[in-house]
């Protein structure tokens, strides 16, 4: 196979290409434990850390444990793990003693200056976020 080699026939099959880019993933290593993070909450399908850069005094990441690379790639059939996530915002939001409000940001694809390509969902708190977002 011309200029190929084996990684690039990885790379045609989707679904081995799949487990590739969760290889090189940093949120799947951290799901997977293998890099550190400061865990508020896992279960089954889910885990919410404390964001390394933080942008308001409580910002949350939820991330599902399953690697898809962003919102923009699920479909009908992750509704469940999708309707799962905002539970564990909600559940976070009091638990993190939110009651004066909070976001919840998705930033998907380049445009929305998506830099992690693992779904997350940022939960921002203590402070009054402003509008229009930059
Ligand atoms: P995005 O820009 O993709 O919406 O969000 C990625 C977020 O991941 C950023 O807010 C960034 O600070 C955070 N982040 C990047 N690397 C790490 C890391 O190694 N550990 C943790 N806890 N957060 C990270
Ligand atoms: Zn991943």
């Amino acid at each position: 196979m011309a200029g190929g080699g084996i990684s690039k026939v990885f790379a045609q099959m989707s679904p081995a290409r799949g487990m590739l880019d969760a290889m090189d993933c940093l949120f799947c290593k951290i799901v997977a434990g293998t890099i550190p993070a400061k865990k508020l909450f896992e279960d089954e399908h889910a885990i919410a850390i404390l964001d390394i850069n933080p942008q308001a005094p409580v910002h949350v990441l939820a991330i599902p444990k399953k690697h898809v690379a962003s919102l923009a790639k699920t479909d009908a059939n992750d509704e469940r793990m999708l309707g799962h996530l905002l539970n564990v915002v909600r559940e976070l939001a009091v638990e993190q003693k939110l009651g004066n409000g909070y976001r919840v940001v998705i930033n998907t694809g380049a445009n929305g200056g998506q830099t992690v390509d693992h779904l997350h969902l940022h939960v921002l708190g203590g402070r009054a976020m402003h509008w229009p977002p930059g």
